[in-house]
């Protein structure tokens, strides 16, 4: 056993998995109990001075991991893809004022728009962006999504097809987030992470569980061990291809959000350590 899988020190938690939870409370729950870092989404910044959040990040010991998220690229009118690059470059500044190194992309897509012309939109959107990401030292992260949501959230539904689309910018400030639910599938995989580590665009690894069967496939994605991803292999693979970043868990389930968030993250803690 590695140092790592003993601690939470390389644990990261997404704040939308304990949705209740303001960002205070989760900074301190999570500091707390010990792990390194958090993943911030945007709509818990919601009132809040980002700055002031970072700040409360550090001091608890922890790292903001990433900024969840951005992307919606895609488009069919002009004011859409204005409003879409506006957006962007807000998720860049938040990130920025909190410390995060990174924004996640859930890349956008269109029913009724094939997925060759979402993926033209997405190219020219991160295109757009990119010299604000640069300059504010913010690393794009494009996140493949399960092909279950071609249709209206992300175009981009393998690692082949991020890595194609990551290379094509050969920027430090694009990248890939791996996330486990998405991706466990593929037969590809191991190779094209590979790929992806050996070009330098492998930026984030998501890890949560694939419940059968899944009720709902926006919310009730499983904590890790509860399904069948083999997250261990997976993680393996990521490391071997030279990842050395935070295992960020992220978990949508609304009946884990119904109950006692305290207990959801005990529970997380313990699955982490022995299904990660
Ligand atoms: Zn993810």
């Amino acid at each position: 056993m590695t140092k790592e899988m003993q601690d939470l020190s390389k644990c990261a938690v997404h704040t939308i998995t304990t949705k209740p939870w303001s960002i205070e409370t989760a900074i301190d729950k999570y500091a707390s109990m010990g792990i390194g870092g958090i993943t911030v989404w945007r709509d818990t910044l919601t009132g809040r001075d980002p700055v002031l959040i970072g700040q409360q990040i550090k001091d608890a010991g922890m790292e903001a991991v990433a900024l969840v998220r951005g992307g919606f690229f895609t488009y069919t009118s002009a004011d859409e893809q204005a409003k879409a690059f506006a957006d962007n470059r807000l998720a860049i500044m938040e990130a920025e004022a909190v410390g995060a190194p990174m924004v996640v992309l859930v890349c956008g897509a269109h029913p009724g728009q094939r997925l060759e012309e979402s993926r033209n939109q997405i190219r020219e959107g991160i295109e757009a962006v990119l010299p604000h990401a640069e300059a504010a030292g913010v690393t794009l992260a494009i996140e493949p999504l399960h092909p279950m949501y071609a249709d209206d959230r992300s175009a981009i539904n393998t690692m082949k097809s991020a890595n194609e689309m990551a290379e094509y910018f050969h920027s430090p400030y694009v990248g890939i987030a791996v996330d486990v639910y998405h991706l466990w599938w593929d037969p590809d995989l191991e190779q094209e992470i590979m790929r992806c580590g050996k070009n330098g665009n492998l930026t984030a690894f998501h890890v949560c569980d694939w419940r059968t069967p899944t009720t709902d496939f926006l919310l009730d994605r499983g904590l890790m061990g509860e399904g069948c991803i083999d997250i261990p292999k997976i993680r393996g693979w990521v490391e071997k291809a030279g990842f050395k970043g935070f295992n960020e868990v992220e978990i949508f389930s609304k009946t884990r959000w119904e109950g006692d968030q305290d207990q959801w993250l005990k529970e997380i803690a313990d699955a982490y350590l022995k299904s990660v």
